[in-house]
């Protein structure tokens, strides 16, 4: 048995990304410049947007989006207790309460069908999380949106390539966010992109990026020319590097290559792990979906696989494997206790899965071999034969 550590995720940097990163510092133009808007050109194309915009983060762009809805006091936001926790913070941070719903144990994404209960006079957007590239059930999700005049923020993190009948996630709907962190499926090293149908959302983070400068505004009050520029509104710094988006102008060409890879995988420990008393592997919803295989995530029983998921995961690097643990719910931590009341037993099968997920090794260089490594280490923790 190999003994070099194997992690749970690691990206893929081709030699081409390598040369386009040392142009980009050849050219001296580091900040945002020609190399973010190529970048922007081909995320619109790959993902039939209307609009996308890149950032410094998801998180920027779900802050940003959030912030453009303009939410008044009280105003609620719906959203899945099993996410990683920028999805509430954004909400909070945007003036809005995060309202929990209970996910569905299958797909561990939020169960649509106890959203309409959530809805109350306050309600003024569903934020749903498409988990481990799984899309959620968007027909009803928009259909809700609709009845209930609601506003629709889909957390896009895991979800750069997933598919939901037939239509790729960030070409329909209201507002997306994509994460392009090296964990995930794409990276740009850090890096998010926000796609919308929504001019008004568009326009927003236009300025909101980079410190509420508006040039147009100026040059249609003046006529002194484009060295001068008005401020609209107090703006952040979010917009992305040259550098960055070199990265990820060649992460998007591979990234059917990567999705192909990891699917075949994922297949695999399906298959492989298939039957395995001590697992409850993942599952696809009914509808026809893709999805990206962002992580690959079954649940441990304890009763049956003889140590709790913590033990799991210590035995597992104990053995020079890495797991993930996407996530902990977030109810169950102490500022979203403290400040909106939750708490344990609220939500059963977000608290099951909090409990029991961990995120196996996936990613496109890992080999058949190293994965028949974790499948054999799993089958020792467990105490079985193989
Ligand atoms: C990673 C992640 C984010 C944040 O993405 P960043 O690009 O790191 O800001 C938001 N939501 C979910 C569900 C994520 O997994």
């Amino acid at each position: 048995m190999s003994n070099e550590f194997l992690p749970f995720s690691k990206p893929s940097i081709d030699q081409a990304t390598i040369d386009e990163v040392t142009a980009c510092l050849q050219s001296g133009w580091l900040a945002t410049g020609p190399r973010v808007k190529q970048f922007e050109a081909d995320l619109q194309e790959y993902l039939h947007a209307q609009s996308a915009q890149v950032l410094t983060s998801a998180t920027a762009g779900l802050q940003l989006v959030l912030q453009s809805f303009d939410f008044k006091p009280g105003d609620e936001v719906i959203t899945t207790p099993i996410t990683f926790v920028a999805t509430l913070n954004t909400i909070v941070q945007a003036g809005a309460k995060p309202v929990l719903v209970d996910v569905d144990l299958a797909t561990y994404n939020i169960d649509v069908t106890k959203i309409e209960k959530a809805i109350t006079p306050k309600t003024r957007a569903i934020m749903p999380v498409h988990f481990a590239g799984v899309p959620v059930d968007l027909d009803a999700i928009y259909n809700l949106a609709k009845q209930h005049n609601l506003r629709v923020l889909e957390d896009a993190a895991h979800a750069i390539g997933s598919y939901y009948k037939g239509k790729i996630i960030g070409s329909f709907g209201d507002t997306q966010a994509f994460s392009f962190h090296p964990n995930k499926v794409m990276t740009s090293g850090e890096g998010g992109c926000v796609t919308t149908t929504d001019k008004n959302v568009a326009d927003f983070i236009n300025i909101m990026r980079f410190h509420g400068i508006d040039r147009e505004a100026w040059n249609r009050n003046a006529k002194e020319g484009s060295q001068h520029y008005d401020v609209v509104k107090p703006g952040y710094k979010y917009n992305m590097m040259d550098i960055q988006a070199a990265i990820g102008i060649h992460q998007l060409q591979s990234l059917e290559n990567f999705i192909e890879k990891r699917t075949k995988l994922a297949e695999r420990y399906q298959q492989l792990l298939n039957g395995w008393p001590e697992l409850t592997l993942p599952q696809m919803p009914e509808y026809d979906i893709r999805t990206t295989w962002y992580i690959y995530a079954p649940l441990i029983n304890p009763e049956t696989a003889g140590v709790t998921r913590d033990e799991f995961m210590q035995q597992m690097k104990e053995h020079n494997i890495g797991t993930g643990l996407h996530y902990s719910a977030v109810h169950l931590y102490s500022y979203y206790q403290q400040e909106f009341g939750y708490h344990r037993g609220q939500f059963p099968n977000a608290e099951t899965i909090s409990d029991r997920i961990v995120s196996l090794p996936l990613f496109p260089d890992m080999t058949e071999t190293e994965q028949d490594r974790v499948i054999e280490t799993m089958a020792t923790i467990f105490g079985r034969k193989i």
